[in-house]
């Protein structure tokens, strides 16, 4: 298809990883993939992208818009909306702080188009979807054409991220989905974030647990908790999950020192728009103070 705008003089809707990766490669630096273009379009609006020959669309690809159990993994399509995990049974029972994060995502209408491929591939620290990922400890599919071939690699999600607004995709290169591990016994998760009243975009900051709980129900033996923005990439805090998991039972000061670790770990930063440095130390507690409860009755309940 050809559409002559000022912005791109192609528009692609290839129904192959194999035929996307493939123009993709013809194009080189001149094309661009879209999914739902809410982040893409708005960039080339503003000048912050440049005009491309080509726009590749990744979302008639068969799989990509697929939400599925494969073996031990739940697979996302990267071309999947934020709308259908919002309002998907099986993400609500195994990934709650997917859904929950994807659930704030802009309004309906945005949902309704913008894809969890291209909220990670975006690679802003903040973005909702992509906290929501890293606490589950998703993987993500990079697809490559090589020689003719497409090859398709499985690799931790925080891989891809090369600072903010940066991935380390080449122009031959594209995300094909995302998978987790289903939630088994004493396991759960949450999500919450802080959002000025008339933010329309990214938060003051968004928060994402994900825990086991020992047979008792009484200690954490694993936790997760992904933090943006936190860091130039989004940041995993590692010196709280410690904290967390080497106590000998959860309580007031075990939150207290969580809290601690988390707000020494994170690299927060003032941002013109949206919050100070101090008042995103401060938001940290109160996330994590909200957060981690809600993930610990869902564990004790399942
Ligand atoms: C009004 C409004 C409100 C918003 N609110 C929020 C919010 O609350 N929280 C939040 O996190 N975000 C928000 N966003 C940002 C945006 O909607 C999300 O980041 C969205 O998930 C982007 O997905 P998309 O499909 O629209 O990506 P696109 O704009 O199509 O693409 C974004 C980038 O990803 C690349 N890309 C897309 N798919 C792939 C793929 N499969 N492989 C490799 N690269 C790919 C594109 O080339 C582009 O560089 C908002 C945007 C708007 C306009």
């Amino acid at each position: 298809m050809t559409a002559a705008t000022s912005r791109w003089n192609e528009y692609h809707t290839p129904t192959a990883v194999e035929e996307a990766l493939a123009l993709l490669t013809l194009h080189a630096e001149r094309a661009r993939i879209i999914a739902g273009g809410t982040d893409l379009i708005l960039d080339m609006e503003a000048g912050h992208a440049p005009p491309v020959d080509a726009l590749v669309d990744v979302t008639r690809i068969a799989g990509m818009t697929d939400i599925r159990e494969e073996g031990d993994w739940i697979v996302i399509g990267a071309g999947v909306t934020h709308a259908q995990i919002e309002t998907s049974d099986l993400l609500r029972r195994h990934a709650a702080c997917l859904t929950e994060s994807c659930a704030v995502v802009g309004g309906p209408q945005v949902r309704n188009v913008a894809t969890i491929g291209g909220n990670v591939a975006h690679a802003l620290p903040a973005a909702d979807g992509t906290i929501g990922l890293l606490a589950l400890d998703a993987e993500v599919e990079v697809c490559t054409l090589t020689d003719g071939q497409v090859e398709r690699r499985w690799q931790p999600l925080l891989s891809i991220f090369a600072g903010p607004g940066r991935n380390t995709l080449g122009h031959h290169q594209m995300l094909g989905g995302f998978r987790f591990h289903p939630r088994a016994a004493g396991e759960a998760s949450a999500f919450d974030r802080i959002m000025r009243p008339q933010g329309v975009a990214l938060p003051v900051l968004g928060l994402a647990v994900w825990l086991r709980l020992d047979e008792d129900w009484q200690r954490i033996v694993a936790a997760r908790i992904a933090i943006g923005p936190a860091g130039p990439v989004p940041f995993r805090a590692s010196e709280a999950e410690a904290v967390l998991t080497g106590a000998p039972q959860f309580d007031a000061s075990v939150l207290d020192a969580a809290v601690a670790a988390a707000q020494a770990q994170a690299q927060l930063r003032t941002s013109k728009h949206r919050a100070s440095k101090e008042y995103r130390y401060e938001m940290v507690g109160v996330l994590l103070g909200r957060v981690l409860p809600v993930a610990l009755e869902r564990a004790g309940n399942l």
